[in-house]
């Protein structure tokens, strides 16, 4: 079976890469670097934790954990997966049922019952832990930890998976932007470049992640998106204060890399109006240095370094959408929000559907189709 995959993001360098080992004869189109897309800007907690709307979501997610733990055992050295922990709390409002609806030892116990690796910290476990966190950013609330989460380095993995694909399995790797689908009636037989070169194939994989829809000339083609923006903070090198990631109510962070710190918060992305202006002066990344800095008082001395804006690829109804789109044959859609944590799996099934026809109940809910009735 020949296939092209749109784009090589977390996930369409797992879809490319499964694809290709399970013996699809695999041709990835990327316009940028593997990676250099929304999978560049991210938080990249790999988590179900967060995922509690739906228990069909929830277990999607948490086989993206897992399908990442078998995808690291192929490589043997990599090291773009951390899972040191991650400590979570909730402010006082939000502790009352308030602010997000979400008592969190509820949701404690939702995740234990559902095999979740998480337990409460007393105050004092969270200081042997973590001794550098500001008792007072916490309060007088509950603590998750989260001992078995962690973050992947996405651009490090797209781009060992894109070279792993083409070295072990025979793909072929075209730089350059995908302007259509090439149509005839209403099967997809491949892609036309902005250079007007063609290529043919079985299958079209669309995993464009934000831009998946430029390439589809058909509006009843096109998955409704939802998108979102979000901006993230980098600090310069420091001596590292902090093992584990935090998910608190003033800011998430966490270690990205020799020495820096990665922030961001749902909260101050919901201010931003557009994707200009990523400067370390713009005032939500002054603003995530500042609540850093009363999370984690070593901080005191650090600015912020860089700043990036993304826009995440998110269906208009925030679930994934993974299949055929109805009325296009040859045509395969991939698009998610919670990409970094759902990449791998997403890949394995992926290839199971298109390679082997096994067709995957976990994305039963989860199909293009739903936009379409
Ligand atoms: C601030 C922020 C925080 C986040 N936090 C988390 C988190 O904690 N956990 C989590 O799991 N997810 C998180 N996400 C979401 C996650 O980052 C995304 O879901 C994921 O990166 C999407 O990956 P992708 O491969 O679909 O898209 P992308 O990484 O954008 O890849 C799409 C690729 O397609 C290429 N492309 C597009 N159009 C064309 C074309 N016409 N021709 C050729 N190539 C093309 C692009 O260049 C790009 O490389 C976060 C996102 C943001 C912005």
């Amino acid at each position: 079976m020949q296939a092209i995959v749109v784009g090589a993001g977390v996930i369409g360098s797992s879809v490319a890469y499964r694809l290709a080992q399970a013996g699809a004869e695999v041709t990835i189109v990327e316009e940028r670097r593997p990676g250099g897309g929304t999978s560049s800007v991210t938080y990249a907690w790999v988590n179900a934790c967060e995922k509690l709307t739906s228990e069909a979501y929830f277990r999607l997610n948490f086989a993206g954990r897992q399908a990442h733990e078998d995808m690291l055992a192929e490589f043997p050295g990599a090291d773009w997966y951390h899972r040191p922990g991650v400590l979570q709390w909730q402010d006082a409002e939000a502790e009352a049922g308030g602010r997000d609806g979400t008592d969190p030892l509820a949701k404690l116990q939702q995740l234990i019952a559902w095999g979740y690796p998480a337990e409460v910290l007393s105050l004092d476990d969270v200081r042997k832990l973590e001794p550098e966190i500001n008792p007072d950013a916490i309060g007088n609330v509950p603590v998750i930890h989260y001992p078995r989460d962690g973050w992947l380095d996405p651009v490090p993995y797209s781009g060992a998976l894109i070279t792993a694909a083409l070295e072990r399995h025979g793909a072929t790797f075209v730089e350059g932007r995908v302007d259509r689908l090439v149509l005839a009636g209403e099967r997809c037989t491949g892609i036309e470049l902005a250079d007007g070169r063609t290529i043919e194939a079985d299958v079209v994989v669309n995993c464009a992640g934000r831009w998946l829809n430029d390439i589809v000339q058909a509006s009843e083609h096109r998955i409704p998106l939802a998108p979102t923006l979000g901006i993230v903070a980098y600090t310069p090198p420091v001596g590292a204060p902090l093992r584990s990631a935090l998910r608190t109510p003033l800011v998430n962070m966490r270690p990205d890399g020799g020495g820096r710190f990665l922030l961001r918060s749902n909260e101050l992305d919901r201010l931003l109006a557009s994707d200009e202006g990523a400067l370390p002066s713009h005032p939500q990344a002054q603003e995530l240095m500042r609540r850093a800095i009363k999370t984690v008082p070593a901080l005191r001395n650090v600015d912020v370094e860089a700043v990036r804006i993304a826009t995440r690829p998110i269906p208009k109804d925030s679930y994934s959408a993974v299949g055929p789109v109805p009325g296009l044959s040859g045509y395969y859609a991939v698009v998610s929000h919670s990409g970094v944590t759902l990449g791998a799996f997403l890949g394995e099934v992926v290839a199971d559907e298109l390679v082997h026809g096994r067709e995957r109940n976990e994305l039963a809910e989860f199909r293009p189709s739903r936009f379409f009735n």
